[in-house]
C-alpha cells in the first residue's frame, strides 16, 4: 500500500503561510538607488494542507527611476510596460492590507507568519523604501521565517544556499521563470511544502 507523504505533516504553529517575494529596480554594475520595488506577490498557503488558497499579485510602479534597465527586464521578466501605469507602493500597501483582511488574516485567532527566500524582502527592501518615502510599514511585516533556516536544519546543512540550489536538494522540479516573483513564490511554497512533508515544524527565524 502507498503510503502518503503527507502522513509525515506534523500540527504546525500556524494556520497560514504567506510566501512573499519582491522583484526590485536593479542594474547589472551600478547599484541602483533607491532601489524600489516592482513586483509584490504573496501566497497564502493553508498550514494544514500546505496547498495555496489565495493570491496577492501586483506589479508596482516605480517612481525615482520610472524606466527599468535593460538587465532588470532581462533578470526579471518584467518589462516597462507591466509597471508603468500600475499602482505605487503604498497604494499596493493599502491593497495588500484589504486582502489580508478578506482573508481573515487579521483576525487575532488566525496566526500566519510571511515565508522568504533569505532576509533581504522583510529586513532591508521594505523597510529601505517604506524609510525613504515615509510611508507608515505595518507590524505585520516584521516576522518572518527565512526559508533558508529550516532548510539547513532539515538537510543538517550550513552553507550558503540560494532557492534553485534547495530546490536541487530536495529533489523538486523548478517551474516558471526565476526572478520572476511570482513564481519564485510558488517554488518557494513548494519547498516549504516538502520541508513539512519531511516532518519539519516551522518556527519564526528569530526563535529557536
Ligand atoms: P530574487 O528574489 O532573487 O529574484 O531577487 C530579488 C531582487 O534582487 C531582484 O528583483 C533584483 O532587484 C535583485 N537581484 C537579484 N539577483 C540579482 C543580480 N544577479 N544582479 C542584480 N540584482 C539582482
Ligand atoms: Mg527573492
Ligand atoms: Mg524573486
Amino acid at each position: 500500500m502507498a503510503v502518503s507523504l503527507n502522513n509525515s505533516i506534523q500540527p504546525q504553529n500556524y494556520d497560514y503561510f504567506l510566501v512573499l517575494d519582491f522583484e526590485a529596480t536593479c542594474d547589472d554594475e551600478k547599484k541602483i538607488t533607491p532601489s524600489e520595488i516592482i513586483e509584490f506577490p504573496v501566497l497564502k498557503i493553508n498550514g494544514r494542507t500546505f496547498e495555496c488558497e489565495s493570491t496577492f499579485h501586483s506589479y508596482v510602479s516605480p517612481t525615482v527611476h520610472p524606466q527599468l534597465t535593460k538587465f532588470c527586464t532581462e533578470l526579471t521578466g518584467i518589462t516597462q510596460d507591466m509597471v508603468t501605469n500600475q499602482p505605487t507602493l503604498d497604494v499596493v500597501l493599502q491593497r495588500f492590507h484589504t486582502w489580508l483582511q478578506k482573508e481573515n488574516l487579521l483576525d487575532p485567532q488566525v496566526k500566519s507568519i510571511f515565508v522568504t527566500c533569505g532576509d533581504w524582502d522583510l529586513k532591508t527592501m521594505l523597510p529601505n523604501q517604506c524609510d525613504y518615502f515615509k510611508f507608515e510599514r505595518a507590524r505585520y511585516f516584521n516576522e518572518w521565517i527565512n526559508i533558508k533556516r529550516p532548510y539547513n536544519e532539515v538537510l543538517g546543512k550550513k552553507q550558503r544556499t540560494g532557492m534553485m540550489e534547495m530546490l536541487h536538494g530536495l529533489n523538486i522540479q523548478h517551474t516558471g521563470r526565476h526572478h520572476s516573483g511570482i513564481d519564485d513564490c510558488r517554488n518557494i511554497a513548494e519547498i516549504l511544502k516538502v520541508l513539512a512533508q519531511r516532518g519539519h515544524v516551522f518556527h519564526d527565524s528569530r526563535k529557536k
